[in-house]
């Protein structure tokens, strides 16, 4: 008997088990579900406080870099004022950099393309910590914000260039221009070019084709390499038609540069009043009564009486257009110097060596020798300057003054040269 009774306890003790296990289930369950509800609105009152939610904010800027830079380049029609209210900044601070902008002498007027840049600090209430506005290609002005203050002080600085020296050469195929600006020579160098040479040369007819040039000139480059500006021209060479025209960038006084050719010339060069030695002036430009003619009439020229055969010389540099017999001014040389200027020798009794039509010749080059041939009753050189197709009275001539180089300034001038044509042979080197 004790044994059943034993055997029933035990079938009702998986009964027992078995209730408990569901009373604990459904209590856990109960205690989970309350813990849910009270941690979602736990988190729920968290994301309403305002602490947390500048918080959040805080780490969403922070991923945001802190600091951004602005940059714009100003546009035909741009104002201060326009440019400044493209930046997400607040009024009053909009209205603090106009004000200091317009503060700045250096720049009252825009320019077009100039350069800004704004720098901000996105966790400032007054974001802009400096900008910079670019006032020429080498300057720029840097406004930098006082520590708590509503003012920025302003600083001229010297932007960050190197400078380089640039040597191009070409052939000529179509023009000086079109060749120089395929090599990217810069236009603003090409104008030197021609203003430097413009003394000598007429740039509409005496440039051929397969002439060349070289050509020496600095060069400003930026932090990422780039030309943002030209600077001078250190030499350079026009070949026309075989004949070299060599220019040398020269400091012949403080401050004061020129351009000299290879024997210290200037080339700003001036039509010599006398073309000839040891010449007495026998009549001059202006109305008289024509020796052999008989009657009064203006004469064009100026005469210099000097012995049969005594040099006349090229008043300046240029190219003989004409060496022949002329008439009355029987055999005559006519050298047109540049587009302006154009300068005629009469009565010669024979031409220098090589002189014919086309050949170029240098100020002081023997183009003939006095003699009387035409209507002339004795030897003298009738000489004629015409300016602009107008014959103009030559000993009334106002030209640049054409500038020698002499003793120590030649001896430095050559140290120069040297110099330069030394730099010439490296570029060149550099090139192949
Ligand atoms: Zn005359």
């Amino acid at each position: 008997m004790k044994f059943s009774k034993f055997n029933l306890l035990k079938e009702y003790s998986i009964f027992f088990w078995l209730i408990l296990i569901t009373i604990s289930g459904l209590f856990i369950f109960n205690i989970y579900s309350t813990n849910k509800s009270q941690q979602n609105s736990k988190i729920k009152s968290s994301l309403d406080n305002i602490y947390l939610k500048k918080t959040i904010k805080e780490i969403t800027k922070n991923l945001e870099p802190r600091y951004t830079t602005i940059n714009y380049k100003s546009k035909p029609g741009d104002t201060y004022q326009g440019i400044i209210n493209k930046l997400d900044i607040t009024q009053n601070e909009k209205n603090l950099l106009l004000k200091t902008i317009q503060n700045e002498n250096a720049l009252k007027i825009l320019k077009i393309n100039q350069k800004f840049e704004f720098k901000f600090d996105n966790l400032d209430d007054q974001k802009v910590i400096n900008f910079k506005i670019e006032t020429d290609k080498k300057n720029e002005i840097l406004f930098e914000k006082i520590l708590n203050k509503q003012k920025y002080v302003s600083k001229k600085i010297k932007k960050n260039f190197t400078k380089q020296l640039s040597y191009k050469e070409t052939i000529i195929t179509d023009s000086l221009y079109n060749s120089a600006v395929n090599l990217g020579i810069k236009p603003n160098i090409i104008i030197e070019f021609a203003r430097l040479y413009g003394f000598q040369i007429d740039f509409q007819r005496d440039i051929w084709k397969n002439d060349s040039f070289q050509i020496i000139y600095e060069e400003f480059l930026n932090e990422d390499n780039k030309v943002i500006d030209t600077g001078e021209i250190i030499f350079a060479n026009l070949s026309l038609q075989n004949t070299d025209l060599q220019l040398y960038k020269y400091e012949y006084e403080k401050n004061k540069i020129d351009y000299f050719d290879e024997s210290g010339k200037s080339i700003k060069k001036t039509l010599m009043k006398t073309p000839i030695n040891g010449a007495r002036l026998s009549s001059s430009y202006g109305k008289r009564k024509h020796p052999i003619l008989g009657y009064t009439k203006m004469h064009t020229g100026t005469d210099f009486a000097a012995p049969m055969g005594t040099p006349i010389m090229a008043s300046g540099d240029g190219k003989v257009i004409k060496a022949g017999w002329c008439g009355g001014g029987g055999n005559c040389v006519k050298i047109k110097h540049n587009s302006t200027y154009q300068t005629v020798y009469a009565h010669m009794s024979k031409f220098g060596r090589g002189i014919k039509r086309g050949v170029r010749v240098k100020q002081g080059q023997i183009i003939g020798y006095v003699g009387s041939t035409g209507l002339s009753t004795g030897p003298h050189l009738h000489y004629e300057v015409i300016e602009n197709g107008r014959k103009i009275n030559s000993q009334k001539l106002k030209l640049p003054s054409g500038k020698v180089l002499k003793g120590e300034d030649r001896k430095k001038f050559e140290v120069t040269k040297i110099k330069i044509d030394v730099l010439k042979s490296n570029l060149i080197a550099n090139l192949n």
